[in-house]
């Protein structure tokens, strides 16, 4: 993404309500620092401002609460991917509220992270489930608010958890999980799929793609600020990393020269076109090419982290700490070429 936006930046600001600051033709450097440090300072500042930014179409993408909550408005009511964190719930459901009068009916995680999946229980009980339009007459489920909709490893991993996942309430648990391949629906007016993608960043993650929009949220399969992070113990793999992002590669259609066209959304950072997945891509795909031709020449995990195979990336995509920095990348990128199959 290089010279594209008229940037619109929309302000969460308390009960004054949005505000909108547009800014038109900023040179394209400027733009993307300015992209950039609002990426990072999501990933950073766990209890930033929330920010709600129009994407295009009926999608808004909204920052701050965790990871990236991505919207889609219309006559309706609301469909929402990801929900945050639990704690920034009420902040996130405030500036959601703005966009429509009409409620939340579904929720859809694109996998079980706690920053997308923390808010899910308020989300749920601020939602409703419309009687007779996406429920058969059942008057009743009008009390269990929004449905909540995931890949079924999602459900798997909330209601039975190991290790040092925490055990998320039942209120939170997906009420609708589809196993493989896609699952469709039409709401607004807009046609949605949500489409598995295995062994990725985790094993239950799903892109959601609005096809009259032209918008697909990414979850964190793709990331602006950081290095991928593959979570092994939750199924996650550097092959399926990379099938997943050349997925969404082959998906995306640009306007013109790469650019515009098809949005997509990351777990965290910026709003981006085709072109900034294809270079995610390329480095996910040249560390991993590196690391797998170490591995064959008889190199250990330590000497490959000591030879740096990302160390022309490292300012780009080198997290100073937690997740995705370079050697969790490595390592995990390490572990999952050379774990039996
Ligand atoms: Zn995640």
């Amino acid at each position: 993404m290089r010279s594209r936006w008229t940037t619109v930046i929309a302000a969460a600001a308390g009960a004054a309500g949005l505000a909108f600051i547009a800014t038109a033709q900023q040179n394209a450097s400027q733009q993307n620092a300015a992209q950039q440090n609002a990426g990072q300072q999501n990933a950073g500042q766990r209890n930033a401002e929330i920010q709600v930014l129009p994407v295009q179409g009926n999608i808004y993408l909204v920052t701050g609460a965790g990871g990236n909550i991505v919207v889609q408005a219309g006559e309706q009511g609301m469909v929402v991917v990801d929900t945050g964190l639990q704690q920034n719930s009420a902040k996130a459901l405030a500036a959601i509220a703005k966009l429509s009068p009409k409620k939340i009916q579904y929720i859809i995680n694109t996998h079980v992270h706690p920053d997308h999946t923390g808010g899910n229980d308020a989300f749920r009980q601020a939602g409703t489930t419309i009687a007779g339009a996406n429920v058969t007459a059942n008057l009743t489920d009008v009390k269990l608010g929004a449905q909540i909709w995931a890949q079924d490893n999602v459900l798997l991993r909330m209601s039975a958890p190991t290790g040092s996942q925490s055990p998320s309430p039942f209120g939170a648990w997906p009420t609708e999980t589809y196993v493989s391949g896609r699952k469709q629906f039409s709401f607004n007016g807009e046609a949605i799929e949500i489409i598995h993608q295995p062994h990725a960043h985790t094993d239950g993650d799903s892109i959601v793609f609005f096809r009259r929009s032209d918008v697909i949220a990414a979850g964190d399969i793709f990331l602006t600020t950081t290095y991928p992070f593959i979570d092994l113990e939750r199924g996650g793999g550097i092959q399926g990393e990379i099938d997943a992002l050349n997925t969404i590669v082959e998906m995306a259609v640009p306007l013109r020269q790469e650019e515009d066209g098809t949005y997509i959304l990351p777990g965290h950072g910026r709003i981006c076109d085709r072109f900034d997945v294809v270079e995610y891509r390329d480095m996910v795909t040249i560390v991993r090419d590196r690391i797998q031709a170490w591995i064959k020449k008889g190199m250990t995990l330590d000497q490959i982290k000591a030879a740096r195979p990302t160390l022309d990336y490292d300012a780009r995509y080198g997290a100073k700490s937690g997740f995705g920095t370079a050697d969790s990348f490595i390592e995990a990128t390490y572990k999952s070429l050379t774990q039996k199959k």
